[in-house]
């Protein structure tokens, strides 16, 4: 049935949804009052809880001082505070950031700046971006030919750049059907490998990035790479002089137990993007921290400049919202919390895994895990028609908490998961509640199944 009754062009036509007039923390609140445990922090974005007065009022100082200046002949106090906090929080030789609305406009801006940084240094050919199967970087055509979604593709086809995509290492579905214990203890990994036949296949000479996101979110529910996955890359990519962009637009800012998850690789990129945490969703704000080395050929090559730009880049009141969350992230210990209730969440986690048998894998870091459903206990998936991941969050949401699904875990088509990622102010009390409305949920999608048998 379509909604004909209304003006919103909403995201699925055929669906109504809750509306909510406000939020306290990490709860939200329905117009007849039913509350709903943010789960997800919306899209792993309001990392910081709902209804932070603080943030609030930060943008609305901001907005009566100066809502709008146009960063091609003006900046602010603002612009300058936000980029020096993210800069010294950013690996070291990554110092200069650069600022956008959302994710997929960092990404865009990333592959651009990839490209341009060849072109300083006189390899114009050098242009290719390489992403992975079942990774996503955004919804626009550049950020979108990147990521590895192929039913988000799909429809686009035809509009998508020639971008070239290898296998994500995600061993629990491994392609080449190896184990991690033994790819890490050869030091020989089936997916580098085909990384760098695809580079010399395409021509190192043709090829400017390699994009990843350091644990794979949205396309794999939470998946972190194996242990030395990011340090082989990088050698690849100093190998046959690639930039490595990562990609930290849900993993960024405290949300892995470190400010940026490539943290726990230990590995250098040239370009991090970043969205969503950055201004704890409070508003629409992303950007990319990009390498002196970038910098530099800027500066010697291009006349200091990079063509591109959006009119609401460094947004001055976007950006108080940055500046206002940041401050909340250092003042509140928000890394603490996450390290202190990680084992919590995890160990909630681990007991439905024990208890459901269509619990297949537990995984994640910080407090950004993901939850693989199966048909049964050696991961065989269940019919996509099935719908098994958003019937859990349906359930969830009956119940009175909200988390993120999605599917096509094992290969892009089949597979179904849950990321769970609340707001990273959460408590240890709300941490139990959240376990035990999803422990519910699950019981009735268990009895639901058995009704339907
Ligand atoms: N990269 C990653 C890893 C993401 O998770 C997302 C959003 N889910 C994006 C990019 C795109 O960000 P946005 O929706 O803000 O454009």
């Amino acid at each position: 049935m379509f909604r004909l009754e209304d003006y919103v062009f909403h995201r699925d036509l055929t669906k109504t949804y809750p509306i909510i007039t406000h939020g306290k923390g990490v709860y939200l609140y329905e117009e007849n009052g039913k509350r709903y445990l943010d789960g997800c922090s919306g899209a792993v974005a309001a990392n910081l809880g709902h209804g932070d007065k603080r943030i609030a009022e930060a943008m609305a100082l901001q907005a009566e001082k100066a809502a709008f200046v146009h960063t091609m002949r003006f900046e602010t106090d603002v612009l300058h505070k936000l980029a020096e906090k993210i800069g010294k929080l950013a690996p070291k030789q990554l110092n200069k950031v650069y600022f956008t609305c959302g994710g997929s406009e960092a990404n865009e801006s990333a592959i651009k700046l990839s490209r341009q940084y060849f072109r300083d240094r006189g390899e114009p050919e050098k242009q290719i971006v390489i992403g992975r199967w079942q990774s996503y970087h955004g919804n626009t055509i550049g950020s979108l030919s990147a990521g590895g979604d192929i039913k988000r593709r799909q429809p686009y086809n035809g509009y998508l750049l020639p971008f070239q995509h290898v296998s994500a290492p995600h061993c629990l579905h491994c392609p080449f059907n190896r184990e991690e214990s033994d790819c890490e203890s050869k030091r020989d990994w089936s997916c580098v490998r085909e990384l760098e036949r695809i580079i010399l296949e395409i021509g190192p000479g043709q090829i400017s990035a390699f994009i990843a996101e350091p644990i794979t979110g949205s396309q794999a529910g939470a998946m972190p790479p194996p242990k030395s996955y990011f340090r082989e890359v990088r050698a690849l990519c100093d190998k046959y002089d690639l930039l490595l962009i990562i990609d930290e637009v849900m993993t960024g800012f405290g949300r892995t137990g470190t400010c940026f998850a490539i943290e726990h690789d230990d590995v250098m990129p040239d370009i991090i993007t970043f969205g969503k945490g950055v201004s704890g969703g409070y508003s629409p704000l992303g950007g990319m921290i990009v390498h002196d080395k970038i910098i530099d050929g800027i500066r010697e090559n291009s006349n200091g400049k990079f063509l591109h730009g959006y009119t609401y880049s460094g947004h001055p009141v976007t950006i108080a919202a940055g500046v206002a969350a940041m401050d909340i992230y250092e003042q509140e210990n928000i890394l603490d919390n996450v390290k202190k209730l990680e084992g919590h969440l995890s160990s909630g986690l681990y007991k439905l895994k024990h208890k459901y048998p269509i619990v297949y894998d537990i995984r994640g870091r910080g407090l950004f895990f993901g939850m693989e459903l199966a048909s049964n206990q050696d991961g065989k998936p269940f019919a996509s028609d099935l719908r098994i991941s958003e019937r859990l969050n349906e359930l969830a949401m009956e119940l009175g908490a909200v988390f993120y699904p999605g599917s096509g875990t094992v290969d892009g088509y089949a597979g179904d998961h849950l990321i769970i990622a609340p707001p990273l102010i959460i408590t240890q009390g709300e941490i139990d509640e959240l376990i035990s409305l999803l422990n519910h949920a699950l019981q009735a999608l268990m009895d639901s199944m058995k009704e339907g048998s």
